[in-house]
């Protein structure tokens, strides 16, 4: 654990604590939201719930004048247009959001969405003037053979356009079979697959790649944040059930505060 905590950098990227309400939540679920903002008031790390699109509008006034953000949990690549049931980065833009989930390992699996299509969705989030989450992660088979690192490298070249910065884009490393399961990677695991993001951002952005944040996600809950967040270039999390409840999520953002 020692040799893979957070080294003290002089300006570490701020933490980011995002909650992925996923397919989860009505009006009535907003109460967990207010619960939070008395935790959240003295937090010094920057807090994001992405609820599904039905609850954008409602979650916007639940959180105004709070330390929470509201982001997204994907966004179509157009502007508008002929696609029913989308939603473009423009319109939850419009709702107050300052994020976008994109290329979350559901959407990549569920809807068949590669990495060129995530690059797209990137470029619209950035279009739009949203910070994009950009989601990615190897799957158990891709662990045991050995090839983790090599995928979520070609994940990271392949979803990334041009003209990302620390300002625009933030990545989230989620092994999917973490993802909802209750297992986590070691801490010696996540460190590797964050040590290696990191030197890919370098890569690809420079200097700015230092700074763009780089989340875990993954099973994050009250009992493990603590641990995951002190790792080495993990700058924040990526929360799926655990954002779902104010005792948990307000838990999770304390341990990273
Ligand atoms: C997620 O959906 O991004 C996620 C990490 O889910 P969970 O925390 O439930 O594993």
């Amino acid at each position: 654990m020692a040799s893979v905590a957070k080294a003290r950098a002089a300006r570490p990227p701020k933490t980011l604590i995002a909650g992925n309400w996923k397919m989860n939540g009505t009006r009535t679920d907003l109460s967990q939201v207010r619960a939070l903002r008395k935790v959240s008031a003295s937090a010094t790390i920057d807090i994001a719930i992405c609820p599904p699109a039905t609850l954008l509008g409602a979650m916007r006034e639940t959180v105004r004048g709070s330390k929470i953000a509201l982001g997204g949990q994907d966004c179509h690549a157009d502007t508008h247009g002929a696609h029913t049931g989308d939603i473009s980065a423009e319109m939850i833009k419009s709702e107050g959001a300052k994020y976008v989930i994109v290329g979350h390992s559901e959407r990549r699996s569920d809807h068949g969405e590669d990495n060129k299509v995530v690059a797209a969705k990137v470029v619209a989030a950035h279009r739009a003037g949203l910070i994009a989450i950009m989601c990615l992660g190897e799957t158990l088979a891709e662990r045991k053979k050995g090839d983790a690192l090599k995928v979520i490298g070609q994940q990271l070249r392949g979803s990334l356009p041009t003209g990302v910065s620390s300002k625009n884009t933030v990545i989230a490393y989620e092994p999917v079979w973490a993802i909802g399961t209750g297992l986590t990677p070691t801490s010696q695991e996540i460190a590797q697959a964050h040590a290696h993001l990191r030197r890919a951002l370098v890569r690809l952005c420079g200097a700015d790649g230092e700074k763009i944040r780089i989340l875990y996600g993954g099973s994050v809950k009250p009992d493990n944040a603590r641990e995951i967040l002190s790792l080495a270039n993990v700058n924040g999390a990526l929360v799926g059930g655990a954002s779902l409840k104010a005792k948990d999520f307000g838990a999770i953002i304390k341990a990273g505060a």
